[in-house]
């Protein structure tokens, strides 16, 4: 990308499932100036993104933000509500699943892993019949949080955490529930207060459209409670004194100002469009999006129709075909930036993102820079997968705006 000497023309194409591309109007919104974080005009900025946020996590609850990444803020939601030697819950539904349980060895936890054989908890997600079963062995309650993954980045399976929720309440567990949405917020339905979730954790650079920088805990009464007596060491990520101070708009320490424009810009964009608007649009490109890579004959990743993701689709390579030689051919030839295969799917697969900022045309693009390189790279292609998604969506007109007008 930082070529000094030569600027190729267009758009790059970041077709990765996060950090997704920033539109305009958010990038200009961040470049006003930087405000005194204790004066008066912050402290209504402060307010207004603190309000507007609930209503993506579907909370009445605090949100905290911290200026950090999506991973600082998996480390606050552990070392708010957990003390050292803990059990925790966790279920393998891809890589992002794995390095969360390797932070919580590094605090001091003791993770178990819960997950299916080999590859096939990578391509089915969450199983809440067998969290439910662990949970009704724990007769003790040795077990203090059950941690999962809503939006599988690594994959493109999602999870259904009302489910999980059930299973933890059938089992008559008083385990917390954690939930990471980094990639899940404002791309799938999601409902902190409804599902009974604890702790949700997310992050600015994926579906609220926002660059990396500033991720989310959402809390419930219950993890606020648990906190009072979480002996994990926690500083700078202690939610307590943030909540409190964040009651008039401000943070404890210097937030990160110009991002929280952007997402006041974000929120202004994604609430405005409407939430059920938004989802729907992902879930229609999502699905464009499969039946292209259907009609080119290659396997999608997620092996679950009820849980595919809206977010991203994995593409599985054929035996033999190296999905990452793949990827580059694409970036050399068409300027796109694909999605790599992590942990167990490395090299094995590459991942398409259709999140945030993404249209119809954004999508035929993609699919058509895709499948040049599949064709390029020697990949055995059945058909072309451009029709398929072009059927798809002409289809199904996406014309909120012309359907209010009207
Ligand atoms: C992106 C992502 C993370 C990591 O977030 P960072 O911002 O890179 O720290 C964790 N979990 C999921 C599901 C993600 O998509």
């Amino acid at each position: 990308m930082l070529k000094l000497d030569f600027h190729p023309a267009g758009r790059h194409f970041l077709q990765i499932p996060g950090p997704s591309p920033v539109p305009d109007r958010i990038l200009r919104a961040m470049s006003y100036p930087t405000i005194d974080h204790r004066g008066p005009e912050f402290g209504a900025l402060g307010l207004k993104v603190l309000d507007g946020i609930k209503k993506i996590f579907k909370t009445q609850q605090p949100v905290v933000i911290y200026p950090a990444s999506g991973t600082g803020a998996w480390e606050a939601a552990l070392s708010n509500t957990l003390s050292p030697g803990d059990h925790v819950l966790m279920f393998e539904t891809g890589h992002f699943a794995t390095l969360w349980k390797k932070m919580a060895e590094s605090l001091g936890l003791k993770p178990e892993f819960l997950g299916l054989p080999g590859i096939e908890g990578w391509r089915r997600g969450v199983q809440p019949q067998m969290i439910e079963a662990r949970l009704r062995e724990d007769t003790q309650h040795a077990i203090k949080a059950v941690c999962v993954v809503h939006n599988e980045t690594s994959t493109g399976v999602t999870s259904d955490i009302a489910a999980v929720r059930r299973a933890i309440d059938a089992a008559g567990h008083p385990a917390l529930l954690l939930v990471d949405t980094i990639s899940g917020l404002a791309c799938a339905d999601y409902r902190h207060d409804e599902w009974g979730v604890d702790v949700t954790v997310s992050g600015s650079q994926k579906g609220l459209m926002l660059p990396p920088g500033i991720s989310f805990n959402a809390v419930s009464p219950k993890a606020i409670e648990a906190g009072k007596h979480a002996k994990l060491p926690r500083a700078f990520w202690d939610w307590t004194e943030i909540i409190e101070m964040n009651k008039s708009g401000y943070w404890p320490y210097t937030p990160n100002t110009n991002l929280l424009y952007g997402l006041s810009e974000a929120l202004d964009m994604i609430l405005g469009e409407g939430l059920d608007n938004v989802f729907a649009r992902h879930d229609r490109l999502a699905e464009a999006c499969r039946r292209a890579v259907r009609a080119w004959g290659l396997e999608i990743q997620c092996d679950d129709p009820s849980v595919y993701s809206p977010v991203l689709t994995g593409v599985m390579m054929p035996d033999g075909i190296d999905a990452d030689a793949v990827r580059k051919v694409i970036y050399e030839r068409f300027d796109m930036s694909l999605g790599t295969g992590l942990g167990k799917m490395k090299g094995r697969m590459f991942r398409i993102g259709h999140l945030g900022d993404c249209n119809d045309l954004t999508l035929m693009a993609t699919l058509a820079g895709v499948e040049m390189g599949l064709q390029i790279a020697g990949v055995p292609v059945a058909a072309s997968g451009l029709p398929a998604a072009m059927a798809f969506l002409m289809s199904q007109p996406n014309t909120p705006k012309l359907k209010a007008a009207a």
